[in-house]
């Protein structure tokens, strides 16, 4: 069966890469009917944190990525790592090293000053034959793979293509640390031995530690999972992206407004393409989802089309939702208001002009406290003559019928009374009301206001 898993060490929040990562390995065993699983890889204690835990687990559930196992925790498998280390050194596919840091130091450096490669030598390898130094007082050994010398190790990358790197290439890695925790290359191989992971996609930093996962896979008699490195994500200065070039939590972009499904079609469109596809819902990424098309190039951060993509799932969005979205964001400007039918209204008809919840809240904000316009605009359009004949409109609007159409009649009689044109009076009328000289339709606009704050707007001109 087809299992993926995402394996996020939680020393932060969930970083867009790898929500990118969780993306297509829950769009890849979705489409294939397989199962997801969530794994933290807590081995690094000192930066890990539960309330890491805690954001990644609420991204993920923002994002809607349901995960069929987990979270399954690498500090609660410990005993399994041991009983794997000691399976290993029994079979001699791993042995202790006695060597300090100052040992590997120095014998890095000798290695550099003869112009070789900085690797470790193997001083500690049992082989047929030799004799290993005696073993050092007080010295916690690791433990080493004993990476095999010759040969080479291939893989057919479902991103890069096939990928082959010689055995000479790569030294005898760490992997478990004197202080008894695994390191990150063989707990990975552990874990998705043990949870039959079929396919691992991941970011590419991590392509260089492949070949050793392939040969503990080996050493360990293990099926191997399919390997799929995903291109970094470059922010708009051609450098990786990261915190100083902007947002890169999605929790920063549920505080902004996007919505999930925004995030999610631009995320997937971020390394993958089905065709000409540009705005998608995640079933149809679940249907069209098979592992191909993904790009081998770095993507290019692109926030302007992001907010493009954004604001065609903000049309699609269901009104109550969106107005249940607006008051939290309202919330946060100390405004409270309610989820009801007059607010679904309201953003039934603001929302084909917003690309995000924050900006929604931004036009919401008018229905609940005055909004003053740029002077500039208030001189251009609120004219002696426009007040004037907003005056006549307060007047009609006090007993007319409170509806666009009854709003409609009272603007018509107003324009026939002044002998003015449409525009002479609405857009002052915006200006006064709702703070713009622009809005949707100002009849169908007003009516979604209490008749009392119109009016009360109006006096003050
Ligand atoms: N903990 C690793 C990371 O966050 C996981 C890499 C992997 O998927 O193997 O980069």
């Amino acid at each position: 069966p087809i299992r993926t898993r995402i394996a996020p060490s939680p020393t932060g929040f969930l970083h867009l890469g790898t929500a990118r990562t969780a993306l297509y390995s829950w769009a890849f065993a979705r489409h294939h009917g397989g199962e997801f699983v969530l794994r933290i890889e807590d081995t690094d204690v000192a930066r890990s944190t539960q309330d890491s835990v805690d954001q990644i687990i609420a991204a993920m559930k923002w994002l809607g990525l349901q995960y069929d196992e987990g979270p399954v925790y690498q500090m609660q498998r410990l005993d399994r790592y041991k009983a794997v280390v000691d399976q290993m050194l029994a079979a001699g596919t791993a042995y202790h090293c006695y060597c300090t840091p100052d040992d590997l130091e120095k014998m890095k450096a000798d290695q550099e000053a003869r112009g070789e490669k900085r690797r470790y030598d193997g001083t500690w390898r049992p082989l047929p034959g030799k004799t290993l130094p005696a073993i050092p007082e007080g010295v916690k050994p690791v433990v080493r793979f004993a990476n095999p010398a010759d040969g080479e190790v291939s893989w057919d990358d479902l991103v890069k293509g096939p990928i082959t790197i010689g055995n000479k290439e790569i030294d005898d890695l760490i992997i478990v640390r004197d202080d008894g925790v695994p390191t990150y290359n063989f707990a990975v191989v552990v874990d998705d031995w043990d949870m039959r992971i079929s396919h691992v996609f991941r970011g590419d930093e991590h392509i260089n530690n492949t070949p050793w996962q392939i040969n503990m896979f080996r050493a360990l008699g293990a099926a191997l999972p399919q390997f799929g490195h995903l291109p970094i994500i470059l922010g708009d200065d051609g450098l990786k992206l990261s915190k100083r070039r902007g947002a890169v939590s999605v929790t920063d972009y549920e505080d902004n407004g996007y919505l999930p499904e925004g995030m999610n079609n631009y995320l997937a469109r971020l390394g993958w393409s089905h065709g000409d596809d540009e705005l998608f819902t995640l079933e149809q990424m679940v249907a069209w989802f098979d592992g191909s098309h993904l790009n081998r190039s770095p993507a290019q951060w692109d926030p302007a089309k992001l907010l493009w993509v954004n604001a065609h799932h903000m049309k699609q969005a269901g009104d109550a939702r969106l107005a249940a979205l607006a008051v939290a964001q309202l919330k946060k400007k100390g405004i409270e208001a309610q989820a009801d039918d007059a607010m679904a209204a309201r953003c039934a008809l603001l929302k084909d002009r917003c690309q995000t919840t924050v900006e929604l809240a931004g036009w919401l904000e008018m229905f609940y406290e005055p909004q003053a316009a740029p002077q500039a605009e208030v001189d251009q359009h609120v004219t002696d003559a426009a007040k004037t004949a907003l005056r006549t409109l307060r007047d009609k609007l006090e007993t007319a019928t409170w509806d666009k159409a009854g709003i409609a009649a009272a603007m018509k009689e107003t324009l026939a009374a002044h002998a003015i044109k449409m525009p002479q009076l609405a857009i002052p009328l915006r200006v006064v009301v709702c703070g713009r000289a622009q809005t949707p339709a100002i009849d169908a606009l007003l009516a979604l206001f209490d008749r009392q704050v119109v009016l009360d707007r109006l006096r003050t001109v």
